[in-house]
């Protein structure tokens, strides 16, 4: 491990700065890195959530668009995110890393001090990981475990007709930033950080599963439609979505303005990482207030398709699907 003379060089070099890195004791852990796993107490009455993400380059980030920092705060969030979206408290989270021969070590090291830079904002521990060669891209294989109390995650299953359909925060942000980068434009700073370092919406899930708020919930990673399509699909159920209640951010009205067909981003733009949720209670965004902004944005109805309703009463169609990796 990282005792050894090494302790500079090579694979195990790096592990041992990573070590290093990771400080402050967690109480949930009995052994973090440097055995071959990770101990954990377990409590009584508690149900233990896991989630794995892939990223790799050129598939999931663009290194002239994201600075590495930036990168490992974007590449924990995404993943805490998960947790957020069942209602639970992120703990422990494990890193695998296949490094480029072309990517240098100061490189990889400023993506793990954003990685644990956000990790530390919501008190979870690096508890392992892998670190190895790649021969093709920059790959990130992240896991991360929380727990909640038996019983109270919030799944996708539990929507009900007549359930009001909520969303945190504002959408379309992310996916517009992205745009604009693919079109080699610099984006309006907020709609940049947005895309860059998106806000995990934890204390948020925790309110709605403690007090059981919600029947389901998700985490808007692939645009709305499709995301809230997740959760129909899974409750059997259907939607009526009202546009003009959609939440959209100041640059985003602006950007809007000037292009109208840019609400498509708001419908089907991937990567917002804000909670979309169904609940029975209808003032649920008052109840909320001040210290979480949700909006309803519709309602949950028999059968299965999603209508989109504009100011006037007439449905909208949205042009672009959500994103799918092998469409
Ligand atoms: P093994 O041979 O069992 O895979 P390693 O030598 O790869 O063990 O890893 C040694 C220790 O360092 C383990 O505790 C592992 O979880 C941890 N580790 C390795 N790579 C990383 C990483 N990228 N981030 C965090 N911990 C890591
Ligand atoms: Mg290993």
């Amino acid at each position: 491990m990282s005792t050894n003379k090494s302790a500079n060089r090579g694979e195990f070099g790096l592990i041992g700065w990573i070590q290093q890195q990771q400080n402050g004791d967690a109480t949930h852990l009995a052994l973090g890195i440097g055995d071959d796993c990770a101990i954990q107490q377990q409590l009584a009455q508690q149900d233990l959530l896991t989630s794995t993400d892939l990223l790799i380059e050129g598939v999931h980030f663009n290194r002239n668009w994201t600075n590495m920092f930036d990168l490992g705060r974007k590449a924990a969030a995404v993943n805490i995110s998960d947790i957020a979206a069942m209602g639970g408290t992120p703990q422990s989270i494990f890193l695998g890393i296949g490094k480029p021969k072309t990517t240098n070590s100061e490189d990889i090291k400023a993506f793990i001090s954003g990685f644990l830079a956000e990790c530390k904002q919501f008190e979870i521990t690096l508890a392992g990981g892998d670190t190895c060669s790649s021969n093709t891209e920059l790959m990130l294989s992240i896991t991360i475990q929380g727990t909640i109390d038996s019983g109270t995650a919030i799944c996708r299953t539990g929507a009900q007709v007549g359930d009001a359909i909520y969303v945190s925060g504002t959408i379309g942000d992310s996916a517009l930033a992205l745009q604009l980068f693919q079109q080699g434009q610099l984006p309006d700073p907020y709609l940049a950080q947005r895309f860059n370092t998106p806000t995990p919406r934890i204390e948020l899930g925790k309110k709605l599963a403690v007090n059981k708020l919600a029947t389901a919930m998700l985490d808007v990673s692939d645009g709305i439609l499709a995301d809230l399509g997740h959760i129909l699909s899974a409750s059997k159920v259907g939607a009526k979505l009202e546009l003009p209640a959609l939440p959209l951010s100041t640059p985003f009205q602006h950007a809007l303005a000037n292009n109208k067909d840019l609400i498509d981003l708001a419908l089907a733009g991937g990567e917002d990482y804000e909670l979309v949720f169904t609940s029975p209670l209808h003032n649920l965004a008052d109840q909320l207030q001040p210290d979480h902004k949700v909006v309803m944005i519709g309602t949950v109805t028999a059968g299965s398709d999603t209508i989109v309703r504009q100011a006037d009463g007439s449905i909208y169609h949205c042009q672009q699907g959500g994103f799918d990796h092998f469409a």
